[in-house]
């Protein structure tokens, strides 16, 4: 049979790329069996191979996508960006992308916060997060103070300092001995909770042995580093916002920094522009990334108050400066993209309308819940996930090894989704500018996804 041009390609692309890609987050063996997807073109939330199918991108290429692929806004203002400049360093020199959205990431921050430091990805800005509190303490003369806290089942980047304050065993164990020692502290999500606790209740409950540990350790700890309300590489558990203003109450009292990690759930993920808002809160130091180029390109930055700020402004020889740089830090093209980004946000009720997605996602949802291994349905705005599990009362998980989240990945790639279930956890957290009834679609095939993924196995 004479293959279409359209399949020799995809074929010839994929033995290309197993020749010579090593994929990341990925067991290089699991290709033999699980296919390699090329991909040709996107637009909006579809994706499209070589062989004349398409994916709804159910999970936002992991979790950056805001507006869908291939914007026509974004696409404009990148290609006239191009015009112009595309890169410089940021040391010394500066250009107007970088100004304005320094200018309107501070806008959209908390009075305090009024310091805009740029770098060039998610894992890279925790851990210059980390060092800018280390040295701050350094800086104002707190002796001693080098530890870090987080939450158990955090997840906070690759690079040695953002996996030494994370805490997934599959990321980080093999590791351990490189990793600077972190206090873990367990984490507040619901969960485990008992059914009778409200997650509020539970929450509360939880911080006890956070207060526990600042109280012990202040003096060693620079900084709390926490995802807000979502641990979402965490399997995404959730958790409620009082514990965030706890937290900083504590942290104030004891001179701790807060670090908000909204690598993650910043730009709308949780229904706020930001996670750490629903606390009504500020955060010494927040970590953006991901969503912030709404997909388009590698881009962090690390906002921060003036107090900290002032800390570091001195005379040269007194070698208090932040020498810290990535050398695309602020890219002009990255920074055009997040500026058209946040055009989309001021043009369009962008928030108000996620609300109203986001509940007619869980409507569609609330069914599964009666599912017998169903143990959980959980969302936070625009995150939705439901926790598959080996008995429903005693939540008690399916065996890791049983690899039951990947049948539910085969399952919607045979039917036009891409999910990519973390564990036994399925989850959407689509494009903002998905409809109703690609909406629709997608629940079908979660649908069916969880009937595949906890079918016996024989
Ligand atoms: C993805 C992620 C990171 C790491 O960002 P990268 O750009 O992938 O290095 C850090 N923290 C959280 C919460 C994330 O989800």
């Amino acid at each position: 049979m004479k293959l279409s041009m359209n399949k020799k390609d995809s074929i010839s692309l994929v033995n290309r790329d197993l020749a010579s890609i090593w994929h990341p987050c990925t067991q290089m063996k699991d290709h033999e069996h699980i296919p390699l997807i090329p991909i040709k073109k996107g637009k909006g939330v579809w994706l499209y191979d070589y062989d004349n199918r398409k994916y709804i991108d159910a999970i936002s290429s992991w979790w950056v996508n805001l507006f869908g692929h291939s914007n026509e806004y974004i696409n404009k203002k990148i290609s006239q960006q191009l015009e112009s400049l595309e890169h410089i360093l940021l040391a010394g020199f500066s250009h107007e992308p970088a100004i304005s959205l320094a200018e309107r990431l501070i806008k959209l921050s908390p009075k305090k916060i009024n310091k805009c430091f740029f770098i060039d990805n998610g894992s890279s800005a925790i851990d210059a997060s980390m060092k800018m509190s280390y040295h701050y303490w350094k800086n104002v003369g707190f002796k001693g103070k080098n530890n870090f806290i987080a939450l158990s089942n955090s997840y906070h980047g690759e690079t040695l300092g953002s996996l030494s304050i994370s805490n997934i065993d599959l990321y980080k164990k093999t590791y351990n001995k490189m990793l600077k020692n972190t206090i873990i502290v367990p984490s507040p999500d619901s969960f485990n909770k008992k059914s009778d606790v409200s997650d509020k209740e539970h929450s509360k409950k939880m911080f006890a042995f956070m207060q526990k540990e600042i109280e012990r350790n202040h003096k060693k700890i620079c900084a709390v580093v926490i995802e807000p309300l979502v641990q979402c590489a965490g399997y995404m558990r959730m958790y409620h916002p009082i514990y965030l203003k706890l937290l900083r109450e504590v942290c104030d009292r004891y001179n701790v920094h807060l670090i908000a990690d909204e690598i993650a759930v910043g730009f709308g993920r949780t229904g706020s522009m930001f996670g750490y808002e629903q606390a009504k809160i500020t955060p010494d130091i927040i970590c953006l990334s991901k969503g912030i180029t709404g997909g388009y390109m590698a881009l962090s930055t690390i906002l921060t108050k003036d107090s900290i700020y002032d800390a570091f402004y001195d005379e040269y020889t007194k070698l208090n400066a932040f020498l810290h740089s990535h050398s695309y830090s602020g890219n002009a093209i990255a920074c055009a993209a997040a500026n058209a980004t946040l055009d989309l946000f001021e043009r369009t009720d962008v928030l108000g309308k996620n609300r109203r997605k986001a509940d007619y996602i869980y409507k569609n949802f609330s069914s599964f819940k009666s599912h017998p291994n169903v143990g959980d349905l959980r969302q936070t705005g625009m995150i939705t996930a439901l926790e598959l599990v080996k008995d429903k009362k005693t939540k008690k998980p399916y065996d890791w090894k049983e690899r039951r989240g990947i049948r539910a990945y085969k399952y919607g790639l045979e039917n036009n989704v891409i999910l990519r279930p973390l564990g036994n956890v399925i989850y959407f957290m689509p494009p903002y500018v998905i409809n109703k009834k690609e909406i629709d679609h997608v629940s079908n095939v979660i649908e069916g996804a969880i009937e595949v993924a906890t079918k016996q196995i024989t």
